[in-house]
Parts: structure tokens; C-alpha cells; sequence
């Protein structure tokens, strides 16, 4: 079954090309607004926690909805010391955005992450950003990201991956230079035509891989996913397994399903193959496990944290 509804992508940028500001313009365009005291909240307590317990929970999933797809667009650290993370959030994903900004030009510690998206053979869009500044470079940029992809070995369809331009600033992105564009539109059609629909089957046993865990005081600890096969609800009982360590085999009940929504996670009764998913319940959930039906045990191979291999 193809998810035509959906799209998991994720966004690379180095360290102030405007990450934020894009992905807030993309929120804003579909009516959601980041000054929201919640979820402010929300992200500071999630620092502290990770600060005090170690715990992974650098990538931030914000979702939006365009015409009739729902886009997961999963944030990812952009520097090497977050091997592991990268990785495995791009197993999530079908699809990366490049934001690099329209004067700086890329940057060495995205490269890591790019390096990592073409092994995983995952198509790219290129978002050229604040095209505004007065010294913007655009056309010098793209020659430059070029070779930056022929450096790290891209294929040819990578070579021929779409490049926007853009003002999260202004909102705007366009496909071309002579286009003052109006809103972001062709962002957003552009993820949606070249960012391959997730697939799967529905009706096979459960499997998802856990990518990522974040922790709240009310609901504990909550292990985030995308589901490979099959579907999840509410109060199912599941087996926790791991690839690296197959004794541990646990019949666990998941109290909570939630997908995201804006910046937020909503509750849903269930979900299914290709979503991302959080779930609540399971006190012993750990990267890297993977949730299966109780019926089948099969574990998903895990990205273990490992050391960069670019510097
Ligand atoms: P991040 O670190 O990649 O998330 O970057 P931010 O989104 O926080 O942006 C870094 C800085 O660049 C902020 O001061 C933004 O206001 C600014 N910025 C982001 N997008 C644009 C843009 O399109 N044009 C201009 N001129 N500045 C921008």
C-alpha cells in the first residue's frame, strides 16, 4: 500500500541558515503559529531533561498539512557528533530538504548529514535561503552545492534534484530567480512530487522501529517511530524486541497512540504503515527497539550510535 497522504521528510541545515524560520514559515502558511506558551514550554522542559538524563531527543517533529497530505518534517542535528542520530532519523524519512543560506554557501558540518542521505539514496531538494540579503550570491551557491554533491560522491538524479529559492523571512520560495513568488506553494509541491509516498503493507504483523525517546512528567517515557508494516492502537499488546539483544523479548501494552500535528503530538485512536508515530506505556522502551505484533517477533536491524567519519 502506497500513503499517498503522507510524506516523511527531514531538513538539514547547518547552524543558522534559517531551519527554523522555514519550518515556522511552512507552519504559518498552513494557519499554525510557533508563539504558542505550550509548546515553548514543551521544548525547554525536553532540553533540560535532555541535559540531566542523556537521552536522545534532538530531533523535533513538526507536521503540516497541504491540500490533502500530511508532511512530517523530522529536524535533524546537523553536526557529525550526532552520528547515530542521523542516521536514524533518516531511516524515518523518504526524503531530505537542504537549506543553505544565499550568502554563506554550504557549510562542512552539513556535509556529514548530506554524505549519510546519499548512501541512504534518498532524494533531495535543495532550498537556497535568504535570497533577500542584499549580497546574496544564489547562482555562485548552487554551483557550489554542486560540488559539494559531486565530493560526496551524489548520483546522477541527486545532480538533478530540484533547487528553490527562498525567504522563510518573506515566506516566500520560488523555482526560479525571475519569479518573486508569493508564498511557499512550491515548497510544498515540490516535497509532495518528489518525495516518494511511504509504503508498506497494512494488513502484515506490526513492526515499528523506535528512532527516537522523549520524556514528559505526566505521560513518561514515549519511544518515536515510523511504522514499517501493519497498524497500531490504543491499548494493544505488542512485543518489544531487539536486534542486538534477542533475549529481550517483552510483552508490553501501549496505553497511548499519538501522531504529530503543528508542533504538537495529538492523540489518535490508531495509525498505520508509513505514519510516525509516538507511543506512551512501555517504561522499558529503548532506541532501537522495535515493536512487533505479539504474534511475530521480528526485530528491525538498529543504527547503532556511532563515530563520524567525516571530521
Ligand atoms: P536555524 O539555526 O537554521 O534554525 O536558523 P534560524 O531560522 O534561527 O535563522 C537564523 C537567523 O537567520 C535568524 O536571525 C533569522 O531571522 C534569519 N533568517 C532566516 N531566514 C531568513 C531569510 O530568509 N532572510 C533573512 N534575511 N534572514 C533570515
Amino acid at each position: 500500500m502506497k500513503r499517498n497522504d503522507i510524506r516523511n521528510i527531514a531538513i538539514i541545515a547547518h547552524v543558522d541558515h534559517g531551519k527554523t524560520t522555514l519550518v515556522d514559515s511552512l507552519l504559518k502558511q498552513s494557519g499554525v503559529f510557533r508563539a504558542n506558551q505550550v509548546v515553548e514550554d514543551r521544548v525547554m522542559d525536553s532540553n533540560d531533561i535532555e541535559k540531566e538524563r542523556g537521552i536522545t531527543i534532538l530531533a523535533k517533529n513538526t507536521a503540516i498539512n497541504y491540500k490533502d497530505v500530511k508532511i512530517n518534517i523530522i529536524d535533524t542535528p546537523g553536526h557529525a557528533d550526532f552520528g547515530g542520530e542521523v542516521e536514524r532519523v533518516l531511516k524515518m524519512v523518504s526524503g531530505v530538504i537542504l537549506v543553505v543560506d544565499a550568502f554563506e554557501g554550504p557549510m562542512p558540518q552539513t556535509k556529514f548529514v548530506l554524505k549519510k542521505a546519499f548512501e541512504l539514496d534518498l532524494p533531495v531538494i535543495v532550498c537556497i535561503n535568504k535570497i533577500d540579503r542584499p549580497e546574496a550570491r544564489p547562482n555562485e551557491v548552487i554551483d557550489e552545492v554542486l560540488d559539494l554533491f559531486i565530493e560526496l560522491g551524489a548520483n546522477e538524479s541527486n545532480l538533478d534534484c530540484p533547487f528553490l529559492f527562498a525567504s522563510a523571512k518573506k515566506g516566500i520560495a520560488t523555482l526560479s530567480l525571475e519569479d518573486e513568488g508569493e508564498n511557499m506553494d512550491p515548497l510544498f509541491e515540490t516535497i509532495i512530487e518528489n518525495i516518494p509516498a511511504p509504503e508498506g503493507d497494512i494488513d502484515e504483523p506490526l513492526q515499528v522501529l523506535v528512532s527516537t525517546i522523549d520524556y514528559n512528567d505526566y505521560i513518561g517515557r514515549i519511544g518515536i517511530g515510523k511504522i514499517e508494516r501493519g497498524k497500531i492502537a490504543a491499548n494493544d499488546e505488542v512485543l518489544i524486541v531487539n536486534i542486538e539483544s534477542p533475549h529481550k523479548q517483552q510483552k508490553v501494552k501501549i496505553s497511548k497512540v499519538y501522531e504529530f500535528e503543528g508542533l504538537n503530538r495529538v492523540e489518535v485512536e490508531s495509525a498505520s504503515v508509513g505514519s510516525i508515530i509516538a507511543v506512551t506505556g512501555v517504561e522499558d522502551i529503548h532506541i532501537g527497539d522495535t515493536l512487533c505484533d505479539i504474534d511475530k517477533s521480528e526485530a528491525l536491524p538498529f543504527v547503532k550510535i556511532s563515530e563520524p567519519t567525516i571530521a
